[in-house]
């Protein structure tokens, strides 16, 4: 049987430097995995994971960047529509901690979202468990503090801030479940119809093929 079904399909945009662990996240949590050798993101511009809250059917559509951390070669159709933005650190890494106003700067000026201050952003710091936090740099406090400094979401709060290890499975979850919170604060109401869908089928399969439609 058939049955109508009404989803909200959410676009969230992951961000931060090299290698700090953007694809690990996004692979840790769609497709439960892990996998140590680094490996540049090429050509897969979104992944999909369906999702509730609060009773309603969400499918959070997650952009990852093509190995080319670089603004200039984002096309505009990589922002277009962004529902959260997702800025991710190494806490190893000091200068990945001070790229994130950076990063923030940028995606505020290539949307032209009204009002930045009211746009959702997360923060990830990643790799809490390498050599067992002794390689860490960047404390939670100064990281919380930076957050407490940026306004965020509809109701102009904080950034909410989460820290993770994709390689341990370490509060990826729930970061993603904040994440899609956080996008559907956001939602513009662009709520997506589909006729013939029925509950098994996959609505992330279309949009996986679709997203594959183009090797470039
Ligand atoms: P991206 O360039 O930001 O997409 O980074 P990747 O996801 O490709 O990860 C870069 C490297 O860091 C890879 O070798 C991963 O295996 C490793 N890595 C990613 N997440 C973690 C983590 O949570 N802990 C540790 N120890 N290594 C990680
Ligand atoms: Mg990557």
């Amino acid at each position: 049987m058939t049955s109508p079904l009404q989803r909200t399909l959410l676009k969230v945009i992951v961000l931060g430097d090299i290698a700090v662990g953007k694809t690990s996240l996004i692979t840790r949590y769609v497709h439960k995995k892990f996998n140590q050798q680094y490996k540049a993101t090429i050509g897969a511009d979104f992944v999909t994971r369906e999702l509730q809250i609060d009773g309603k059917l969400v499918s959070l559509q997650i952009w990852d960047t093509a190995g080319q951390e670089r603004f200039q070669s984002l096309g505009p159709a990589f922002f277009r529509g962004a529902d959260c933005c997702v800025l991710v650190y190494d806490v190893n890494v000091q200068k990945s901690f001070e790229a994130l106003q950076t990063w923030r700067d940028e995606f505020i000026k290539q949307t032209d979202i009204p009002d930045p201050n009211k746009f959702p952003f997360v923060i990830i710091g990643n790799k809490i468990d390498q050599d067992a936090g002794a390689s860490r740099v960047v404390k939670e406090k100064r990281a919380r503090e930076w957050c407490e400094s940026i306004k965020s979401g509809p109701l102009g709060t904080e950034i909410p801030y989460y820290e993770t290890s994709a390689k341990e499975d370490v509060n990826v979850e729930d970061a993603f479940f904040n994440i899609a919170k956080a996008a559907l604060s956001h939602d513009r109401s662009q709520e997506l119809y589909f006729e013939s869908i029925t509950e098994t089928g996959s609505l992330s399969e279309i949009v996986e093929q679709q997203s594959r439609g183009c090797p470039c």
